[in-house]
C-alpha cells in the first residue's frame, strides 16, 4: 500500500480537477491511500509520500504551479516521484522541466502502462467524486453533477485554441452510459450532467449520443427530486455545424440542454451564427450564454459589432443571449499581458473594467448594453479609454470627474489620442519613476493624466458608494 498525494495548486478553478480524480480511482483500485489537497498544506508537506501528483491548468498560472511543486519537493525521496501533468505543462513543458527534476507528463494518460508497467489508461477511468467532497471549504461548480467526456480532440484546428495541441486526434473516447452507470454504482446518482467535450457535434454518431443522454435520465423536461435536470455542454457548441445540419438542434432539444453555449469567436461567422440561433429558437431554446473571443486577430470594432449582433438577435427573436467575452492569451504567455496588433492596452483594460462591473457577462438587456458599451463605436472606444474608476463606478463619477475628463479627451486629435493611449500603456508598465514622469507633462496630456493618476498616484478603486452603471 502506497501513500499518494494529489495536489491542485490554489489557482481559481471552477471545475473539479478531473485528471486528479481519475488518478484517485486508479490508486484506490491498487489499494493505495489517497489524499487530495488544494494548494500548500504544511501538515501534508511533513509526510513522506510515495508519489505526489500535481495538476496544472492555465499557462499563466505556471509560476503558482511551480511554487506548489517546490513546496512539496521535500515530501518525496526522489524528485521524479512528483508527477506533474495537465493542460499548462502539456503546452509549456519546458517551463517546469528547466526549473525542476520532477516527472512531467505531456498530454492525456489515455493508454495503459503510461504510469509504469501494468497501469491502466487513466483518462478512461471514472473520476473519484469523493475526493472533492473532502475539501468543503472550496466549492467547484456545479456541485451535484456528472462530469463526462465522450469524445476527444476536435474536427477543427483554430489557431487560438489549445485543443489541437492537447488532443491531436478527434474521435470517440468513452461510452456515456458506461460512465454514468459506473458513477452511480460508486458515488450515487447526480442531479445534472456536464459534458466537457471540445466539439461533440462533430462526431458521426452524435444522434445516438443524444439518445444515450436521454436514456440515462436527461430527456427533455427530465426532473429529479422535484427539480429540473440539465445537460451543460460547457465547452460550447459549434454554431457552424448547427447551421449546416438543423437536425442537431432537434437532438439538443430532445434532451434537457441548458444553457445553450455557442461560440461567436469572430465577426466573419455572423451568418452561420445568426442562422444557428434562429434554428435553435425554432426548436424551443430561448436562453444562450455565448463565448466571444477577443484580442486575437480581431479589432475592437469586431467585438463591438458582435455585442450588438447579440442585442439585435435578442430583440428580433425575443430571446436572451448573454455574452461571455474571453480575452485571448497566447499559450506561451505566462504573464497574461498579450496585446494583439489591433488592440491597445487601455482598451483591453477598459473591457476588463466594464466586465468587472457586470461580473464578466454582457447582459441581454439592450439598454444595459448601451449603457455599458455605448451606442456608437466611437462611444465604445471613449468608454474603454476612461480611467478605471470612471468605468467601474460610472454613476458615482458621471458628473464628478468623468464629465471633465470627457471634455478634455474629446479635444485630442486622432493622432494625439493614439499617442496618449500609448503613453498610458507605457506608464502602466513601470511603477518606477512614474510620478516623476507624469510630472513632466503639462498642457492637455498633463490635465488628462491627473484623472488617471491624481497627484501622480494610482487612485483607490473603491469609492464610497459602488453604484456601477445602472439603467
Ligand atoms: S472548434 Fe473550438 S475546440 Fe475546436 S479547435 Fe476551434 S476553438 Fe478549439
Amino acid at each position: 500500500m502506497r501513500n499518494i498525494l494529489l495536489a491542485e495548486p490554489d489557482y481559481r478553478s471552477k471545475f473539479p480537477p478531473l485528471g486528479l480524480m481519475r488518478l484517485s480511482t486508479y490508486h484506490k483500485s491498487e489499494g493505495d491511500n489517497v489524499t487530495f489537497v488544494r494548494g500548500r498544506n504544511p501538515d501534508l508537506r511533513s509526510v513522506n509520500w510515495h508519489r505526489i501528483y500535481i495538476s496544472s491548468l492555465y499557462t499563466w498560472e505556471l509560476p503558482r504551479t511551480l511554487k506548489t511543486i517546490k513546496y512539496y519537493g521535500t515530501a518525496v525521496n526522489n524528485p521524479k516521484d512528483i508527477i506533474v501533468g495537465g493542460t499548462a505543462v502539456t503546452l509549456l513543458p519546458q517551463y517546469i522541466r528547466s526549473k525542476t527534476n520532477v516527472t512531467v507528463i505531456e498530454g492525456l494518460l489515455d493508454r495503459p502502462n503510461m504510469l509504469g508497467i501494468g497501469s491502466k489508461a487513466i483518462a478512461k477511468l471514472i473520476p473519484d467524486y469523493s475526493i472533492i467532497e473532502a475539501v468543503p471549504d472550496y466549492e467547484y461548480f456545479p456541485a451535484d453533477a456528472y462530469f463526462t467526456k465522450i469524445t476527444k480532440g476536435c474536427i477543427r484546428s483554430c489557431k487560438f485554441c489549445a485543443v489541437p495541441i492537447l488532443e491531436r486526434k478527434f474521435g470517440f473516447l468513452k461510452d456515456l452510459r458506461r460512465q454514468i452507470e459506473d458513477v452511480n454504482e460508486r458515488h450515487g446518482e447526480k442531479q445534472n450532467l456536464v459534458v466537457m467535450d471540445n466539439n461533440i457535434l462533430g462526431i458521426d454518431r452524435i444522434q445516438s449520443i443524444f439518445d444515450d443522454i436521454a436514456k440515462v435520465g436527461f430527456a427533455a423536461g427530465a426532473m429529479k427530486n422535484g427539480k429540473k435536470r440539465s445537460v451543460d455542454f460547457n465547452q460550447g457548441l459549434d454554431a457552424r455545424l448547427i447551421n449546416k445540419d438543423p437536425s442537431l438542434a432537434e437532438g439538443l432539444a430532445s434532451i434537457c440542454t441548458s444553457p445553450v453555449r455557442l461560440a461567436f469567436d469572430f465577426v466573419g461567422m455572423e451568418r452561420p451564427y445568426r442562422r444557428a440561433i434562429k434554428i435553435l429558437r425554432q426548436n424551443g431554446f430561448n436562453e444562450f450564454t455565448n463565448y466571444m473571443l477577443f484580442n486575437f486577430k480581431d479589432a475592437p470594432e469586431d467585438l463591438y459589432r458582435r455585442i450588438w449582433i447579440n442585442a439585435e438577435l435578442n430583440s428580433e427573436l425575443g430571446i436572451r443571449i448573454t455574452g461571455f467575452p474571453m480575452r485571448f492569451i497566447p499559450m506561451d504567455d505566462i504573464k497574461r499581458n498579450h496585446i494583439a496588433k489591433k488592440w491597445k492596452w487601455r482598451y483591453l483594460r477598459g473591457i476588463q473594467c466594464v466586465l468587472l462591473a457586470t461580473r464578466g457577462l454582457i447582459s441581454p438587456n439592450r439598454e444595459f448594453t448601451r449603457a455599458a458599451f455605448g451606442s456608437s463605436f466611437n462611444e465604445f472606444l471613449e468608454i474603454l479609454s476612461m480611467p478605471d474608476r470612471y468605468i467601474i463606478y460610472r454613476e458615482d463619477y458621471r458628473n464628478n470627474g468623468a464629465d471633465q475628463w470627457r471634455r478634455l479627451f474629446r479635444r485630442l486629435r486622432p493622432h494625439k489620442r493614439e499617442e496618449f493611449l500609448n503613453l498610458l500603456e507605457e506608464l502602466n508598465k513601470s511603477y518606477r519613476d512614474r510620478k516623476k514622469r507624469i510630472a513632466k507633462f503639462n498642457g492637455l496630456f498633463g490635465k488628462l493624466l491627473e484623472h488617471y493618476y491624481p497627484n501622480g498616484e494610482t487612485p483607490q478603486r473603491k469609492p464610497k458608494q459602488d453604484s456601477h452603471f445602472q439603467v
